[in-house]
């Protein structure tokens, strides 16, 4: 199902141009235009879905395998060496457009640092803890 009111939506079926990388039955893959380094793409469904909670089996099984590809082809064209595939969801983690999309931010020798966290500190009473807790609820 398509949202008329999500301009992701309207993207990723055409209504709205963008540069597109790649395209297939299912999604459409364009650049940020807000890059967080060159080549910054976007992997957009071709339906709407809010985020990866909402993401039907058939998106699902394809997105990650179609990130690979194109951070390989980032890796052979742009000359990058690594990639960070990136999937915020909810207000909290970052998301600002709420159409589930993936992220592939190529990585570049020297560049600055992207997707990065200092680690804090654990216990293994706590982790026990905390596994236990979301466990319960899958
Ligand atoms: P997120 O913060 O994970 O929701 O990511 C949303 C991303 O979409 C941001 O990196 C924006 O720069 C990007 N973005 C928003 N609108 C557009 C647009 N019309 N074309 C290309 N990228 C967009
Ligand atoms: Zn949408």
């Amino acid at each position: 199902m398509r949202d008329e009111n999500c301009i992701f939506c309207r993207i990723a079926n055409g209504e709205i141009p963008a540069a597109t990388v790649y395209e297939d039955e299912l999604f459409r893959v364009i650049l940020d235009m807000g890059p967080a380094s060159k080549g910054h793409a976007l992997i957009l469904p071709k339906e709407h879905f809010k985020d990866v909670c909402e993401l039907d089996e058939r998106y699902a099984a394809k997105v990650l395998q179609l990130g690979g590809r194109i951070g390989a082809a980032m890796k052979k064209s742009l000359g990058c060496t690594g990639f960070n595939l990136v999937q915020n969801n909810g207000t909290s983690a970052g998301q600002t457009v709420f159409h589930f999309h993936m992220h592939v931010i190529p990585r570049y020798e020297d560049g600055a640092p992207i997707v990065t966290w200092n680690p804090g500190s654990s216990n293994p009473e706590e982790l026990k803890e905390t596994a236990e807790r979301i466990s319960s609820c899958l």
